[in-house]
């Protein structure tokens, strides 16, 4: 990938820096960042990678592997201190956290740490608000108000990880706020930083994207896989929300539907390499009882299956603050699983988590003041 941030003068002052910019890099862009800012060759920029992410701080003038450097440690700690986010807001439900950093006074970024017996699950955001605008979808009510930088992807990671103290990291789903395919290069970025052996070490079969159907990121996405067979990139996981598989339907639920419709969509997964392995695609349906669990619309569901490997992930409907459907009761959602299964569809349901504190899937979207501004939406 090309590199997309710009280098910083050497002479500016310290306040004009981002406090984060070093989580902006992968290994290879760090490496080429410490070559064109401090004219070193590579050992100091794969020094400086392992210290970030077996650290969490920059606390170079105790790290052996800068030892003989002093000048190099003064410009950096100078240049770029790491400074992670102040945890603006944590609530909790049993032992899901939600938590909210301080990246934006307008808007709220929230990630949801998820710990289970052996490991935990960080579930990310990706951008500031969502503009597509599901009905159904808390996040969408506030609008796209920006694209997070990869350091602010990173961010919630690093938070977890080291000032959480979330030390059984090990799945990541982008599923908090936002369209994570719109966003494919801070995405890639920060995940080539994650699953990189001398840092993070997290791995590709463990990480989850998203889409509601974001067809041009799908595409890109099959593109990069090919392109950069050694990434990995083919073992992450694609989910997408289908949530209905009839056209007026999703339309009605998700307005990206008009602009991406079903059609096109399917083509855009049958191209894609997360189609055709076993654990590759995910589709996500809600359940919203008398909605998406009726006949017909199973049968939409299963012809639209047709030629894709995929696992079906239900959703039950979670209300959030103004709600427009019922609650399904678990025996619908029972109900709705016992068929899918019976075709022969491997499906799982997906447990709520978090719902008091709105940490739920699609409950994310807290205005940080009550009064804040909507940003761009895609009109129903
Ligand atoms: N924009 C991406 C990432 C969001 S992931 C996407 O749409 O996939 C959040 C998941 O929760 C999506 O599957 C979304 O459709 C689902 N969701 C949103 N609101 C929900 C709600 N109220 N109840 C249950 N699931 C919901």
């Amino acid at each position: 990938m090309p590199v997309r941030h710009g280098t910083v003068n050497s002479n500016s002052s310290p306040e004009a820096l981002n406090p984060m910019e070093l989580l902006n890099y992968s290994y290879d862009h760090l490496i080429g960042f410490m070559a064109r800012q401090y004219g070193k060759r590579a050992y100091h920029g794969d020094a400086l990678f392992r210290h970030l992410y077996s650290r969490g701080q920059l606390d170079l003038k105790n790290d052996p592997l800068f030892d003989g450097n002093p000048e190099l440690v003064s410009s950096l700690e100078r240049d770029f201190p790491l400074n992670l986010p102040l945890i603006r807001t944590r609530q909790k439900e049993g032992d899901t956290l939600k938590f909210t950093l301080n990246l934006d006074p307008e808007i709220n970024c929230e990630t949801v740490l998820i710990p289970m017996k052996k490991y935990s699950t960080l579930c990310l955001s990706s951008q500031m608000g969502c503009r597509w605008n599901c009905q159904f979808c808390e996040t969408g009510k506030l609008g796209l108000h920006r694209n997070l930088s990869t350091s602010e992807i990173m961010a919630q990671l690093m938070t977890a990880r080291f000032a959480l103290n979330a030390d059984k990291l090990r799945n990541l789903v982008f599923m908090g706020m936002g369209e994570p395919l719109e966003n494919l290069d801070a995405l890639m970025e920060s995940i080539d930083i994650m699953t990189d052996p001398r840092g993070l070490n997290l791995h590709a079969k463990h990480i989850s994207i998203s889409t509601a159907g974001y067809i041009p990121g799908i595409n890109r996405l099959r593109d990069l896989c090919r392109e950069y067979p050694h990434r990995n990139y083919q073992k992450l996981h694609l989910g997408l929300s289908l949530h209905s598989a009839d056209p007026e339907t999703r339309s009605s639920l998700m307005p990206i539907n008009r602009v991406y419709p079903l059609d096109e969509l399917k083509k855009s997964l049958l191209s894609s390499p997360y189609s055709q392995v076993k654990d590759g695609l995910y589709i996500e349906y809600i359940v919203l009882p008398g909605v998406t669990d009726k006949p017909e619309q199973i049968d939409k569901l299963l012809y639209f299956l047709e030629g894709l490997t995929a696992k079906i992930n239900l959703i039950p409907y979670n209300p959030g603050s103004n709600p427009i459907f019922r609650k399904p009761e678990e025996e619908e959602v029972d109900r709705l699983w016992e068929i899918l299964n019976e075709k022969g569809y491997s499906c799982r349901t997906r447990k709520s988590r978090g719902e008091s504190v709105m940490a739920a899937c699609g409950q994310l979207g807290r205005r940080s003041k009550p009064d804040g501004k909507s940003g761009q939406q895609l009109t129903v």
